[in-house]
């Protein structure tokens, strides 16, 4: 489904990933582990385009991403194209990212309107049902300063399914937010995987990636130190800086 091979991206001398390969495969959760500036951000960023890689390929459901291939060349993609590739890779991000003058339903109904042009009355009927699907169902006309973070990014979610996703990235999805709010977050990203959605979790919850994960990454300096199971990274990982990064957030 998701497929990188040899990504490397740098900013100016700083070489923040150094040859990622990665596969994910539909309808699976990945969770990305690693220390603060290991690359997890600049990796999600990369599946969508948000940042251009230096060096190789990203695809998505056996498309490229940002750019097509002709005779042996590859050529970016328009504007226009890379954001309806977009428009089908759901991100949510750490802080929310709401519109503050939209209300919950606004801004969940606002892209499939203004970007994919679809019937207003059908979006706000499907935008007022995921409302539900998040526990927001009776705060579908509250603004993002009168909710909670754990409401905000709940709301966030919903925006990030109305655009029918082939798949959602999370970056750090609950690490703004206080302790007893983390919980409905999680509960929802829980739900989301029983139902089959592929995502791509990069969070310090370690107790999420036991229950939740298919495949647990570690990412040390831009690289992927280790990958497999959560018993097999978790519990057993083979290489010293897993279990250092391990016992310092467990
Ligand atoms: P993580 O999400 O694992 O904390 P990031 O992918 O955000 O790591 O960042 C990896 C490194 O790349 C960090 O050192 C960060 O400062 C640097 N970096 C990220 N984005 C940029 C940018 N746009 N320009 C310059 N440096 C960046
Ligand atoms: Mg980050």
């Amino acid at each position: 489904m998701i497929e990188l091979t040899g990504v490397h991206k740098s900013f100016g001398t700083l070489d923040v990933l150094r040859g990622i390969d990665l596969t994910v495969a539909a309808g699976t959760v990945t969770v990305i582990l690693g220390p603060s500036g290991s690359g997890k951000s600049t990796l999600l960023r990369s599946i969508n385009h948000l940042e251009k890689v230096d060096r190789g390929l990203v695809r998505v459901d056996g498309e490229l991403i940002g750019y097509r291939q002709a005779g042996g060349k590859l050529y970016e993609l328009g504007e226009g194209q890379i954001l309806g590739q977009r428009a089908r890779i759901g991100f949510v991000f750490q802080n929310f990212n709401l519109f503050p003058h939209l209300t919950a339903l606004e801004n969940v109904a606002e892209a499939p309107i203004s970007a994919l042009r679809r019937n207003k009355t059908e979006v706000y009927e499907l935008s007022r049902a995921l409302l539900a699907r998040v526990g927001l169902a009776d705060k579908a006309d509250a603004y993002p300063r009168q909710l909670s973070g754990g409401q905000q990014q709940r709301v966030a979610i919903a925006r990030a399914l109305a655009l029918e996703p082939r798949l959602i990235l999370f970056d750090e999805p609950t690490s703004a937010l206080d302790p007893e709010l983390v919980g409905e977050v999680l509960d929802v990203l829980r739900d989301l995987a029983a139902a089959g959605t592929t995502m791509i979790v990069v969070t310090h919850e370690i107790g999420f990636a036991r229950e939740a994960a298919d495949t647990v990454i570690f990412m040390d300096e831009g690289r992927i130190v280790e990958q497999g199971t959560p018993a097999q990274v978790l519990d057993h990982p083979r290489h010293e800086r897993t279990r250092t990064f391990l016992s310092k957030v467990l």
